[in-house]
C-alpha cells in the first residue's frame, strides 16, 4: 500500500532531479582532473649589493603539460630580454640551450617575459631563470583551467598627446610638457586584464597569470630597487591567494601607457597603490573564472622578419628643425631672476600690478599714465621671455628623440641588413590565448590585434622573447622626432601590416 501512496512518485522525481542538479554541481566544481598538468616555480633575482629592494624582483614560472608537449611561460621583473637593462643579449639562447642539456625542454617551448619594471637584477640571472624552470618541471600536477577578462582604468594613461598642430607629444621626465595652449588630446587605453586561473584539482590556486598594458616605471618613495607596480600587484595577488601560488605578470602593450602620476611633482613616487589596484581588479576576474571542460594546450613559434627604417632623412630633418627652433630665439629684457617676481605681481593684482591703484588713478587723472604704459612694456618682455622657454623646451624634445634617432640609425646601418628578425609566439591554455611579440608595442596595435583576433578574448604581450626597443603604428611613426616611441625604434612603417598579418594567421592556428 505505502507503495502506492501519491507521495512515492513525487519523492522518486524530485529524487531523480536531484540527481541531476548534484550532476551539475560536480561537472561545474574542479572535483576531477584535467587533462593537464602544471606546475609553478619562483626565484629571486634581485641584485643583492644594489641595496634593499621592494618588492622583490623574481623570475616565475609556470609549465603546463598535455602528456605530449610541455610548455614553459615565465615572466621576469626586469626591463627587458637583451639590448637594455642587465639581461645580455645571450640570455635567452644561453637559458633555452641548459633548458635542452639540463632539462630535457624543447627549448622552442620557452617563452619569457619581461614586465618593464627599471629594478637591478642579479649577475647571475640565467642561472637563477633555470632554477625556476626547473622548479615548474619537477612539480608538474593535475590541474584545472580558466579564463576570465577583467578591467582596470583607474592607474594608467596614455602618455602620447594629440597637440593641435597635428603632432603627438610624450609625457617624460626626460622632456618637458608640451604648453597647455598646444594640447588637442589624449590617446587610449586597454583596461583588459586578461587573467589564466590554474588550480589543483582539490581547487587550491597554483597559478595565476595575468596580461595588462602599463609601464612599471613609477618607482618608490625611498627611491630604493624595486619590481614597482607589477611587483606589488604579483605580491598581494601571491599573499591573498596562499598555498605557494603564483603570480606571474606579463606585460601587454604598454609601449605608450604610463601609471597615472608619473609627472606630478606635488607628491612621492608610489607605485604601491596602483599595483594594489591591479591586483584587486585581477583578483576580482579570477573569482568569476569557471574551471573549462577539455581544455586545450597548444603553442608554437614563428620567426618573422621585419623591414627596418631608414632614418638619415628624418635625422636630417630633425637636424633642421633644431636649427629652425634656434633661430627663433629673441633676446629679452628679462632674465629668470627679473622674470619670477612679474610674473608673481602680474597674476597678483592683474589691474594694478606695478603700484597701490591710486598712483594709477593719479597719473590717469594727470593725462600721463606711465605706470600702464610701463605695464603694456612688461607684459611684452614677459611674452617673450616665455616664447623663449617654450622654444628651449620644444628643442630639449627634439634633441632628445634626435640621440635616439642617431643610434638606431647606426645600429641599422650596423646590421647590415635591411631587416630585422624577431621571434613571436602564439600561445593557447584552454580559453587563455596569448600572442607575444619582443618590441614594446602601442597600445592602439593591441587593440587592433584584439579587434581582429578570430577569438575573443585574445591577449597579446610586448617585451617577449627579446627586445627590439619601440614598436609603434605606422601612423605615429610618421611624428618621427616629437615623441619617444617613434624615434626609439628601429622599424619602417611598413612593419605593422606585416606583424599584425602574421598574428591573426598565428591566432587562426591556435584553433
Ligand atoms: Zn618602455
Amino acid at each position: 500500500m505505502p507503495l502506492c501512496h501519491p507521495v512515492v512518485p513525487l519523492l522518486s522525481r524530485w529524487l531523480s532531479v536531484g540527481v541531476v542538479i548534484l550532476a551539475g554541481v560536480l561537472r561545474a566544481l574542479p572535483a576531477e582532473a584535467g587533462p593537464l598538468k602544471a606546475g609553478v616555480g619562483k626565484v629571486d633575482v634581485s641584485r643583492a649589493d644594489a641595496g634593499p629592494c621592494k618588492p622583490p624582483l623574481y623570475v616565475r614560472t609556470l609549465a603546463v603539460s598535455d602528456g605530449e608537449t610541455t610548455v614553459v611561460l615565465a615572466s621576469i621583473d626586469a626591463v627587458s630580454i637583451g639590448q637594455i637593462g642587465h639581461i645580455g643579449n645571450q640570455y635567452l639562447a644561453r637559458v633555452r640551450q641548459r633548458l635542452k642539456d639540463e632539462l630535457g625542454l624543447d627549448p622552442s617551448r620557452f617563452a619569457i617575459n619581461a614586465s618593464h619594471c627599471h629594478g637591478v637584477i642579479c649577475g647571475d640571472v640565467e642561472e637563477r631563470t633555470v632554477e625556476a624552470v626547473r622548479q615548474a618541471l619537477a612539480r608538474l600536477e593535475p590541474v584545472t583551467v580558466g579564463t576570465a577578462v577583467g578591467h582596470e582604468d583607474r592607474i594608467m594613461e596614455n602618455r602620447r598627446i594629440r597637440l593641435k598642430n597635428g603632432r603627438e607629444a610624450d609625457v617624460r621626465h626626460a622632456y618637458s610638457m608640451p604648453a597647455e595652449e598646444a594640447v588637442a588630446g589624449v590617446g587610449p587605453v586597454d583596461p583588459q586584464i586578461g587573467v589564466l586561473r590554474v588550480d589543483r584539482v582539490d581547487g587550491r590556486p597554483l597559478a595565476v597569470v595575468y596580461n595588462f598594458a602599463v609601464h612599471p616605471i613609477l618607482g618608490v618613495p625611498s627611491g630604493s630597487n624595486t619590481a614597482d607596480l607589477t611587483g606589488f600587484s604579483s605580491q598581494v595577488i601571491e599573499e591573498v591567494l596562499g598555498n605557494d601560488a603564483v603570480a606571474l605578470f606579463v606585460q601587454g602593450c604598454g609601449g605608450d601607457i604610463n601609471p597615472v602620476t608619473y609627472k606630478d611633482p606635488a607628491r612621492p613616487r608610489d607605485a604601491e597603490p596602483l599595483g594594489n589596484l591591479l591586483a584587486l581588479s585581477t583578483l576580482k576576474a579570477w573569482r568569476q573564472v569557471r574551471p573549462e571542460v577539455d581544455p586545450q594546450l597548444k603553442q608554437f613559434g614563428v620567426p618573422l622578419e621585419l623591414p627596418r627604417a631608414d632614418l638619415a632623412d628624418r635625422i636630417e630633418a630633425q637636424e633642421a628643425e633644431l636649427q629652425r627652433l634656434l633661430k627663433t630665439l629673441r633676446g629679452t629684457t628679462l632674465n629668470l631672476k627679473t622674470f619670477l617676481p612679474l610674473v608673481m605681481r602680474y597674476r597678483l593684482d592683474p589691474d594694478f600690478p606695478s603700484q597701490y591703484s591710486p598712483a594709477y588713478l593719479q597719473e590717469r587723472v594727470l593725462g600721463r599714465p606711465d605706470l600702464d604704459a610701463l605695464d603694456v612694456s612688461n607684459r611684452a618682455a614677459m611674452e617673450a621671455y616665455v616664447q623663449n622657454i617654450q622654444t628651449m623646451e620644444e628643442m630639449t624634445r627634439v634633441q632628445t628623440n634626435l640621440a635616439l634617432l642617431r643610434m638606431h640609425h647606426a645600429q641599422n646601418v650596423e646590421a647590415g641588413k635591411r631587416t630585422l628578425d624577431v621571434e613571436l609566439t602564439a600561445l593557447r591554455i584552454g580559453e587563455f590565448r596569448l600572442l607575444t611579440f619582443p618590441g614594446e608595442l602601442t597600445v592602439r596595435i593591441g587593440l587592433n590585434l584584439k579587434d581582429k583576433a578570430p577569438h575573443k578574448p585574445t591577449f597579446i604581450a610586448g617585451y617577449t622573447n627579446g627586445y627590439i626597443y619601440y614598436a609603434p603604428t605606422a601612423e605615429q611613426l610618421l611624428n618621427v622626432g616629437n615623441a619617444q616611441e617613434d624615434s626609439d625604434c628601429l622599424l619602417a612603417p611598413e612593419w605593422q601590416e606585416i606583424f599584425e598579418n602574421k598574428a591573426v594567421e598565428m591566432l587562426k592556428r591556435l584553433d
